[in-house]
């Protein structure tokens, strides 16, 4: 078999990050430019194609998001006492930072907020902060992270699972038929300030186009000092409600304080692509499983409102995979000896967006996802000389761990390093019940 060539992945990580590829942006010509090149790649190494129709392309429908100026997002306190407390108009990015996910260009929201603590329902934990209480129509407020706890049986300890991020939070709220959900920005729970929420929750951001999924007219994050003025005009203390949350016997709690919004966004709806080659097994039974090797092409691209040098060239976020992944390619074409299984080399879009390319082909995979023996992504992978130790964060999940990983580092002379505790948006845990989420979740290696 030949061998890899880090001359290779040097030049593929120097063109791909060059000024004229404009950052490989999302939805931008370079993002194109970069998918198109990288086919041409895995043409002339005599891989065939494996996206739509024939081609290496997989066309992903996305829709670019920008909340417009007059969107209106104002808490009415209900009748009764609370009546003499004005309506409160939040200003947008200081106080609150929301999106219409249900991608239309005006919505309007006029419901009651009830407070679901962690909003989080997890009967592998025996943990359920919705009781079974209708929230359908209903404007949801909770909290970040998840409860708190060093039992690693319990949410796994300090490690942040899934049901501890945003997203899951909102696909939760959605599939309960809540119009929209608020979260509490807490810096010391979310482990990141209110200007990080700020920077990525402007602008226009990107979404997968409508499949069906239930989805919320505001998805959206409220300053602490707005749910402090919010839980004080609904009589409530906001601590103890924080307190509250983290007993098994939380029930969710009305706040009689009615969101009264009115949501405009501009849509932009337009296509990108994920890259898909494969090598057909040589095996006449294996050959319909296979292995995935992925890395997503995307950065940033060009932000014309930056001035000077506004080019994202991501060298090492991802050239450096991406070149790994076409010498990957070049060799496993040229191997005298074909593998058993499938090879699909696989280079994924919109992974700055939210993992979109990622999630598309979770939720369209070039075979049955069953069939898909090991995915190995590669991504921002730093230039910082020789490996002495290495950390197979979420290997030991799969069955691939015990027979493999262990082997490969006995006879490669690396040190293993278990998963440290990591920073609470990076780490994730096993999804015990993967039917409850998005199927890229079945896919742990396709995220980072
Ligand atoms: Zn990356």
């Amino acid at each position: 078999m030949q061998s890899i060539r880090p001359d290779n992945i040097e030049q593929q990580v120097r063109f791909l990050s060059h000024d004229l590829l404009e950052g490989r942006g999302t939805g931008q010509r370079g993002g194109d430019l970069a998918a198109e090149y990288i086919a041409t790649q895995f043409a002339l190494d005599g891989l065939k194609p494996a996206g739509d129709d024939g081609s290496y392309l997989q066309k992903v429908p996305m829709v670019g998001i920008t909340p417009g100026a007059d969107t209106r997002f104002t808490l009415v306190p209900a009748g009764g006492q609370l009546s003499d407390i004005n309506p409160l108009d939040l200003k947008p990015l200081d106080d609150y930072v929301a999106y219409d996910q249900t991608q239309q260009p005006e919505s309007n929201i006029d419901a009651e907020i009830v407070y679901v603590g962690y909003g989080i329902e997890a009967p592998e934990y025996n943990w359920d902060d919705y009781k079974g209480v209708d929230v359908k129509g209903k404007v949801l407020l909770m909290l970040v992270n998840q409860p708190p706890s060093d039992d690693p049986k319990f949410f796994t300890g300090k490690t942040l699972t899934y049901y501890g991020r945003w997203v899951y939070k909102y696909e939760e709220a959605a599939r309960k038929g809540a119009v929209g959900a608020i979260l509490i920005h807490k810096t010391e729970m979310a482990s990141y300030g209110w200007e990080v929420v700020r920077n990525s929750f402007s602008g226009e951001k990107s979404y997968l186009k409508l499949d069906g999924t239930p989805k919320l007219k505001a998805a959206a994050w409220i300053h602490l000092d707005i749910a402090r003025k919010l839980a004080s005009d609904a009589g409530m203390d906001l601590d103890k409600m924080m307190a509250d949350a983290t007993s098994r016997d939380f029930k969710p709690a009305p706040l009689h304080v009615r969101l009264s919004a009115h949501m405009t966004s501009k849509v932009r709806p337009f296509e990108s692509d994920n890259v898909i080659a494969v090598l057909p097994g040589s095996d006449k039974k294996l050959k319909d499983e296979g292995v995935l090797y992925t890395a997503h092409y995307d950065h940033f691209g060009i932000r014309p409102d930056m001035p000077g040098d506004n080019i994202f060239n991501g060298a090492m976020d991802n050239a450096t995979g991406c070149g790994i992944l076409m010498e990957i390619a070049r060799v496993y074409a040229g191997a005298a000896q074909k593998p058993h299984r499938s090879i699909f080399i696989v280079s994924v879009t919109a992974e700055e967006q939210g993992l979109l390319g990622s999630e598309y082909l979770g939720k369209h995979p070039p075979i049955p996802a069953g069939k898909i023996s090991l995915d190995l992504n590669y991504d921002n992978v730093l230039p910082l000389g020789s490996p002495e130790e290495v950390q197979v964060s979420g290997a030991e999940r799969t069955t691939f761990y015990p027979l493999r990983c262990r082997r490969l580092l006995r006879i490669s002379a690396l040190r293993f390093v278990p998963t440290r505790a990591p920073k609470p948006d990076t780490t994730i845990a096993p999804i015990t019940s993967a039917s409850r989420g998005s199927a890229f979740r079945l896919f742990p290696s396709m995220r980072g």
